[in-house]
């Protein structure tokens, strides 16, 4: 827990965010300002600052973001029809720096 890191207080309730699915490592919560009708961000409960990091430090906190993707994908209704993403740095978007990934679906989605 990084005590001010907007992710970690919401992993440890201390910020409420609804949970969309849960699993032993990850948490998902739907997007506060969605960019389509479905935007979950999958958020491993340790704090790493971006998905590389969170490759290096646990191969089994990597899989389980992932794995969790799969189940919110499924109860979403978007199985095969969605976008997985995930920002490295500011130049990139990155705007909270606590490792996740975006979840969208629920339209056609542009080419890029
Ligand atoms: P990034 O830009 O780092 O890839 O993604 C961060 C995402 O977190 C953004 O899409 C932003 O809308 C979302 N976000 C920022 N603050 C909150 C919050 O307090 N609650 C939730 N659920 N999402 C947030
Ligand atoms: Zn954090």
């Amino acid at each position: 827990m990084t005590a001010d890191c907007l992710f970690c207080r919401i992993v440890a309730g201390d910020v409420p965010s609804p949970r969309v699915a849960e699993s032993e490592r990850s948490i998902a919560i739907r997007d506060i300002n969605p960019a389509a009708p479905v935007h979950v961000l999958v958020v491993p409960k340790r704090h790493e600052p971006d998905i590389g990091a969170l490759a290096r430090s646990s191969t089994e906190d990597l899989a389980d973001v992932f794995a969790l993707v799969g189940r919110v994908a499924e109860q979403e209704g978007i199985a095969t029809d969605h976008r997985i993403v995930a920002n490295t740095g500011r130049g990139a978007g990155q705007s909270v720096f606590h490792a996740h990934v975006h979840v969208l679906g629920g339209t056609e989605l542009a080419e890029r």
